[in-house]
């Protein structure tokens, strides 16, 4: 999107104007060091798509569904797996079991970074039975995932550790997230700086919504939407019901966005941000609709941008 490149280039700019402004000879090395910090780089929704259409293919094949227990979940792991192993990332996978099947949460480490502040960004990889789960949550699972080959790509090297996730069973009720959290001894949950927490973010009637858990971490989403103009209201409809929820009950600070499900977009909501009034933000939520096409293009690439921006700035 024009409008964020150009925003974040003369944000860079700007960064790299101060810097050689206030630290005299060391101005050469520090002022590279802030430039590579601040420039998170766009992420190309035609990427992030790609990841949804495999996704599809996946549930297609697969009985319709990417769910718990079902081929079409460890299809889906195995995918993103692939691609992160191939970009450098050390891989996890931890199993659990939920109503007597085996589950599955990925973990990737980005190599490098002080692992005594590990920022977090995660999202579950699971669908309900009855659809394909493209927005909820292929549209969340699919950014998370960009954005971590984007960090490969530009082989950034934070000062803090990255840490990326995908859940299991979060649809049964976060089963997968609540496992790896209440798995961690006190000691490595204390080292968790921020969690970031993506579920359904390309909304096909989409609003833009932020949680409100973490003041700083909110802060960084509200200020890459006013960098764009674009208005935000505090994530409600979600509250407590997705993979931050585990993460916030054990103390460690959260935060993530959210487009909208079944609760109807108002006129008020419509006037700031277009789409349908009276309608839902996901007609499709939960349903065997939820495919590829149930998915607002410029709200996935805004959000998929939003998780890069947040995960640079929160781990420089
Ligand atoms: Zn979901």
């Amino acid at each position: 999107m024009k409008l964020s490149v150009s925003w974040r280039a003369s944000a860079a700019a700007a960064v790299a104007t101060a810097t050689l402004l206030t630290s005299g000879s060391m101005a050469g090395a520090a002022s590279k060091a802030d430039v590579e910090a601040a420039a998170a780089p766009d992420i190309p929704v035609t990427n992030v798509k790609a990841h949804l259409t495999q996704l599809q293919s996946i549930a297609t094949a697969n009985g319709g569904n990417r769910a718990h227990g079902r081929p079409g979940y460890k299809a889906s792991l195995d995918y993103v797996k692939a691609k992160l192993d191939a970009a450098g990332y050390t891989t996890t996978i931890q199993q659990f079991t939920s109503s007597g099947r085996t589950g599955y949460n990925l973990i990737a480490d980005w190599p490098g970074g002080d692992t005594n502040q590990v920022v977090m960004a995660g999202s579950h990889l699971d669908s309900v039975s009855s659809g394909p789960g493209i927005n909820d949550n292929g549209s969340g699972s699919a950014a998370v995932l960009e954005t971590a080959l984007a960090v490969s790509r530009a082989g950034y090297q934070p000062t803090k550790h990255l840490r990326f996730a995908w859940w299991g069973a979060e649809e049964l009720g976060l089963v997968g997230s609540r496992y790896y959290v209440n798995n961690l001894s006190a000691a490595n949950r204390a080292k968790i700086s921020g969690y970031l927490n993506f579920d359904m973010i390309g909304s096909p009637n989409p609003g833009y919504f932020v949680y409100d858990d973490d003041p700083a971490i909110e802060k960084t989403f509200k200020d890459y939407y006013a960098g764009l103009g674009v208005a935000t209201e505090i994530e409600t409809e979600g509250d407590g019901r997705s993979d931050h929820a585990p993460f916030k009950s054990a103390g460690v600070p959260v935060g993530g966005l959210f487009t909208g499900a079944s609760r109807t977009k108002t006129a008020a909501q419509v006037a700031k941000w277009g789409g349908t009034s009276g309608q839902a933000f996901d007609r499709c939520y939960h349903s065997s609709c939820d495919t590829t096409s149930n998915i607002n293009d410029t709200a996935l690439d805004r959000n998929s941008d939003a998780v890069a921006y947040a995960v640079w700035e929160l781990s420089e």
